[in-house]
């Protein structure tokens, strides 16, 4: 975290941090991810919950009537409510800041308004999740228009959320005057734009995962940038056919493979490295767990998919990075929720963990949840929270979440006059 009140990092330029305000006796809408994965009824994993304390605490600290807003899932229609309601998120949070949590069921009702004037210090408003309204994915004016009523300051701290032109991240903020981010998202514009401006070198890309398809606009973005691509997980087949190599019945996006072999040129002709698996573990079914095997080299044989890097490609890859000093890393080597396929996840997690003097920064859902799941998530640098913002923004696209905060609201806006007048 950078002094108070200096935003130093080129992607935070004209966007104002929640300790630049006064907060005292102030309504602050604060736009929270609380995204969590839930299994049964339980949160499976805090880790966006955690991040989002360090603001709310400070937003407290400070005095401030404090609203928290948030989305969970993707709810559909009413049916979906109970399951994606926020109650044990509510509780979650509750239980680690010691605090009461009032959960308001309708955010459009006079419940907040009402609450406001008398919440005391101990106690802050949690919107139930923002998509049961329509108007929320719609970014409806009308909705926010609502919103804005009960709304001195706006904050954004839900970077997971940034990349999406929904209600509570781009027209609330357009009608608020004061407005400005919280301490997760300036840290995460702060380590991603360590990537994008003047990374130290080497700088290596690790990318794994699902689909090419998903990772074309980073990949294309990062090109003149990184010095080694080392590719894992179900993509790298699409790169090896490209190569020619026999891949069984692994997973290829078979109308990727001409652009796989496109990229290849195109990082040779740049005097740059791009490294495939060497070996693999392999099986016949990917709910077969009994016959596992490694091949002896790049080839897999007809009727066998690949669903991890094998033992000679973790020795190549550790290697490989020892030499980094600044790593992104997007995307699990193998299908790693199964343990026996998760042996190249974890070695890149651990080996990322000994790199003491790189910056190594790991960004993507399921990467993240590797991360953390490798026991090693707290020697890196950075884990990201958002999986698809962070991509977006490393692929160079604008973010609207912080892109309306760069903008100035008129006071002579109707909530705002309306607010003044209140
Ligand atoms: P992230 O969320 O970090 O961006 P992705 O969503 O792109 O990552 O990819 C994660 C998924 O890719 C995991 O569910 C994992 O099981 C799957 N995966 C990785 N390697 C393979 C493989 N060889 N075959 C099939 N699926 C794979
Ligand atoms: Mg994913």
């Amino acid at each position: 975290m950078s002094a108070a009140g200096a935003v130093a990092t080129a992607g935070l330029k004209g966007v104002k941090r929640i300790d630049e305000f006064d907060l005292k006796d102030k309504r602050v809408f604060l736009r929270v991810d609380l995204n969590v994965p839930m299994s049964g009824g339980a949160i499976s994993d805090d880790t966006r919950v955690r991040a989002a304390l360090p603001t709310i605490k400070y937003a407290m600290e400070k005095g401030a009537k404090l609203v928290l807003a948030s989305h969970l899932g993707r709810p559909e229609s009413k049916e979906d409510r109970p399951r994606y309601s926020l109650e044990p998120v509510a509780a979650r949070l509750g239980e680690l800041l010691g605090i009461e949590v009032l959960l308001v069921d309708e955010p459009t009702s006079d419940a907040p308004k009402g609450l406001l004037p008398t919440l005391k210090p101990s106690q802050l408003v949690l919107l139930e999740n923002v998509r049961f309204e329509p108007g929320e994915s719609k970014n409806s004016r009308e909705f926010a228009m609502t919103l804005a009523s009960y709304t001195d300051i706006y904050i954004n701290d839900a970077f997971g959320a940034s990349h999406r032109a929904h209600a509570t991240i781009d027209a609330l903020p357009s009608l608020v005057e004061q407005k400005g981010i919280g301490f997760l998202i300036a840290k995460e514009i702060e380590m991603l734009d360590r990537l994008l401006h003047a990374p130290a070198a080497p700088y290596m890309a690790i990318l794994g995962g699902a689909k090419v398809s998903d990772k074309i606009p980073v990949i294309e973005n990062m090109i003149n940038r990184v010095d080694a691509f080392l590719v894992g997980g179900a993509m790298a087949y699409t790169f090896l056919a490209a190569q020619g190599a026999a891949t069984g019945a692994s997973r290829v996006e078979k109308d990727k493979v001409a652009f796989a072999g496109e990229m290849l040129r195109r990082i040779e002709a740049r005097g740059k490295r791009c490294l495939l698996p060497v070996d693999h573990v392999v099986t016949r079914d990917i709910k077969d767990t009994k016959d596992v095997r490694t091949t002896d080299s790049a080839q897999v044989p007809e009727g066998w998919l690949a669903v991890d890097i094998g033992p000679k490609t973790r020795e190549l890859y550790r290697k490989e990075l020892q030499r980094a000093k600044t790593v992104f890393w997007n995307g699990p080597m193998g299908v790693f929720e199964t343990p026996e396929f998760s042996k190249g996840t974890f070695a890149i997690a651990e080996t990322l963990s000994q790199l003491t003097d790189a910056t190594t920064i790991v960004g993507g859902g399921d990467s993240a949840a590797a991360a953390e799941g490798s026991g090693y998530a707290g020697m890196m640098t950075h884990i990201s929270t958002g999986g698809g913002a962070s991509l977006e923004y490393l692929q160079g696209d604008k973010l609207p979440g912080l892109e309306v905060l760069r903008k100035r609201t008129p006071s002579s806006s109707p909530v705002i006059s309306a607010n003044k007048e209140a």
